[in-house]
Formats: structure tokens, sequence, C-alpha cells
């Protein structure tokens, strides 16, 4: 899109993380955090069930269909989207809360909530992460193991249709390697 450049001196505030599901985005959140813990990442509200070491508060809010409608009627989600049969959102007030004080905020969100933060809050960077090939995608996606094939088979028909999106965002990052996207990616934050 037609985005303003940011001037050198500017720091961006608000960064999202986007691209197809199994790309690898919490493996290279998670490999940044390691080298900078200090990189505030918001921790989504969602009605998908853990998957075994998952822990409330820490990879997500654990809700169930009654306390989402309860968050979304309350407007307290900036945006929410619902993604293969689960509803995720992120929670508004902690994200305002680290900008109002400075910080660097970084979103790790499905491409329609990167729409939404796109819409109503202009000024965020939008980074968009996409698989070396597509056949790579397949089997990233497939041999996660975590998933039955019912669940596989819709992520990958919303992985497709979420890869034609790259052009929306404001920058692509290719995930070739853990290490040299997260160092990227802390770039654009400028976090180093
Ligand atoms: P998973 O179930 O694999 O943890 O996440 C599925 C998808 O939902 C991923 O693409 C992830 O980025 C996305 N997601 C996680 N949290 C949010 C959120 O708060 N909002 C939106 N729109 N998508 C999210």
């Amino acid at each position: 899109r037609g985005a303003t450049p940011v001037p050198p001196d500017a720091r961006p505030r608000l960064t999202v993380l986007s691209g197809p599901s199994g790309v690898g985005k919490s493996t290279v959140v998670a490999h940044m955090r390691k080298a900078h813990p200090e990189v505030w990442l918001s921790v989504s509200a969602t009605t998908r069930k853990p998957r075994p070491g998952e822990r409330h508060g820490v990879q997500y809010f654990f809700v169930d269909d009654g306390e989402f409608d309860k968050l979304i009627a309350n407007g307290e989600l900036l945006e929410w989207a619902e993604f293969a049969g689960n509803r995720y959102g992120t929670p508004r007030e902690a994200v305002q809360n680290r900008l109002a004080a400075g910080e660097s905020v970084l979103l790790e969100i499905d491409l329609q909530g990167a729409r939404q933060v796109r819409d109503s809050m202009p000024e965020a960077q939008l980074v968009f992460l996409a698989p070396p090939s597509w056949e790579e995608l397949v089997r990233r996606l497939t041999g996660r193991g975590t998933e039955p094939p019912e669940v596989i088979e819709r992520r990958l028909e919303a992985a497709r249709t979420e890869l034609a999106a790259e052009p929306e965002f404001d920058t692509t990052l290719v995930n070739t390697s853990v290490e040299d996207v997260a160092q990227e990616l802390l770039t654009l934050m400028r976090v180093v």
C-alpha cells in the first residue's frame, strides 16, 4: 500500500506481524524475545483449546465462547477474527497502555486482524512473514503433529488465501532462517 515512509529518527511504535498459519511467526517471535525480553508482545484471547504446554496468560488467555462474546460486547478487543473454527482477539487496554508509555508493541495476529489494525491505527507497521515456498509451508503445517488432518486441511485453505494478501503489507520478510528474520524484525521495530 502507499504507506508513508517512516522517518529514520522516528520509532515505529506498533508493529503487526502476520502471515499464514504454520509459517513460523511464533518461532520467530520467541527467538527474538530470548535476546530482547523487553519487546512487549500482546497476549491474545482465544476460544481455542490449549495445546500441550500452553499456559493461560502466557501464550493466550484461554476463554470460552461466552467470555469472548463479552469481550467483544464491551469493546475490549482492538481487533478480533475467527480463524479455523476458533476466535482470537487482541485485548485493547494493554496495548494502549504500552503505547502510551512509549514502548514498542508487537502483535502476532492473522491477516483479518492485521487489516483491522491497519484501518483503525494507520500508523501501525504491517509486516508479512512469507514461507520460502508453498511446499515448505505444507511441510511445516503437516509436520506440527499437534492437529488432526481436518484441522490441517482448514489451515492450508486459510494459508492459500493469506499468501495472496502479501501486497497489502508494508514489508515482507521471507522465513528462510529464524535468526535472520528475528534480526530483521528487530531492525524494523528499531529495537536494535
Ligand atoms: P494458533 O491457533 O496456531 O495459535 O493461531 C492461529 C492463528 O491465529 C495464527 O495465524 C495467529 O497469528 C492468529 N492469532 C493469534 N492471536 C490473534 C489475535 O489476537 N487476533 C487475530 N486476528 N489473530 C490471532
